[in-house]
């Protein structure tokens, strides 16, 4: 069998293309969506994401704001602007890319974003929201991971599905959003005896550890659906320092059903993922003002 690719890249242009219309019509009704990224410093990888999302805002009809701050930026700096941005209804959803210099607390610099415009969907408020299953935002990674799932007709409901990894933002809302749809979810980390029993019994396998080419064919039940969240270097060979994902494509792709490329698959979900919260949060702030 050759694996089904789960084709990331295409799905993501058609939601950013959808997510342009919405934006048209909104703000011909005076509700043009606006997302506030902020940047503290000069991380190389950091630059490349929040430049990823400016133009992914400005193709699709989205304003950005892009607030650049020095490395030494105080904590109390950072939480004012988040507060006047907060104030700012020109502004719907608020970012602020991580990880930050070790002076500032992410937690802190979270919890400061109004849990409204919290298009990431990292403050404690929406995650606890995402719990209890009824999401204001959904994190962006795993939303464009379940819209994946469904785009591709991976049937959910009674599926065993594997998380590998437990982080906040990917592993664990990644099992909460299929155990809400059904699925019966094992969550794999660091310490889990047997890790490649564990994989072998999932319909539906889900990497999103942070080591390159980890999972490999072996490891995976013929047919099943893996999606590789990774997004690591090749540490030697011929393809040394090129992108791949946690799982090993050559040696999964013959044993799967469907699977996800790197890159392609997954990434460009998570970027549209973000456009669509931001629409959404633009949405409901043009309806709460009709309301009012
Ligand atoms: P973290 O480092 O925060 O979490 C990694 C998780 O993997 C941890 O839960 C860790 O377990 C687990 N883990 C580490 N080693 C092993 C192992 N040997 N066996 C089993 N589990 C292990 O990473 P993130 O969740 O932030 O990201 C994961 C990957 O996804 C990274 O490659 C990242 O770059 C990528 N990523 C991709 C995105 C995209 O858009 N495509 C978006 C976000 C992330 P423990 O908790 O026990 O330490």
């Amino acid at each position: 069998m050759t694996a089904r690719i789960l084709d990331g890249a295409a799905l993501a242009r058609q939601i950013r293309s959808e997510m342009g219309q919405r934006a048209g019509v909104l703000a011909s009704r005076g509700h043009q969506p606006g997302l506030a990224v902020i940047l503290v410093g000069d991380d190389p990888a950091s630059s490349v994401y929040v430049k990823h999302k400016v133009t992914d805002c400005h193709e699709a009809g989205i304003r950005s704001i892009l607030d650049h701050l020095p490395a030494d930026t105080s904590e109390a700096m950072l939480l004012a602007r988040i507060h006047d941005l907060n104030n700012d209804p020109a502004v719907h959803g608020i970012l602020v890319q991580m990880p930050l210099p070790p002076h500032l607390n992410p937690q802190r610099v979270i919890e400061a974003i109004s849990p409204l415009k919290d298009v990431d969907c990292f403050h404690v408020s929406n995650v606890g929201a995402l719990m209890t299953g009824a999401p204001r935002f959904m994190p962006c990674t795993p939303y464009g991971v379940m819209k994946l799932l469904e785009h591709a007709g991976v049937p959910l409901a009674g599926a065993h599905a594997v998380v590998v990894g437990r982080s906040n933002i990917v592993g664990k809302p990644q099992a909460m959003l299929l155990l809400q749809a059904s699925a019966t979810v094992t969550i794999c980390h660091s310490r889990t005896r047997d890790l490649a029993d564990h994989c072998r019994r999932a319909d539906i396998l889900v990497a999103a550890v942070g080591r390159a080419q980890m999972i490999t064919g072996d490891m995976i039940k013929p047919g099943a659906v893996v999606i590789d969240v990774g997004m690591n270097r090749v540490p030697s060979g011929p393809r040394a320092g090129k992108l791949c994902g946690d799982v090993d494509f050559d040696s999964a792709a013959p044993v799967a059903g469907a699977i996800t490329p790197v890159p392609g698959g997954v990434g460009p979900m998570t970027r549209a993922m973000l456009l669509v919260n931001t629409v959404e949060a633009a949405d409901r702030a043009a309806g709460a003002d009709q309301n009012r």
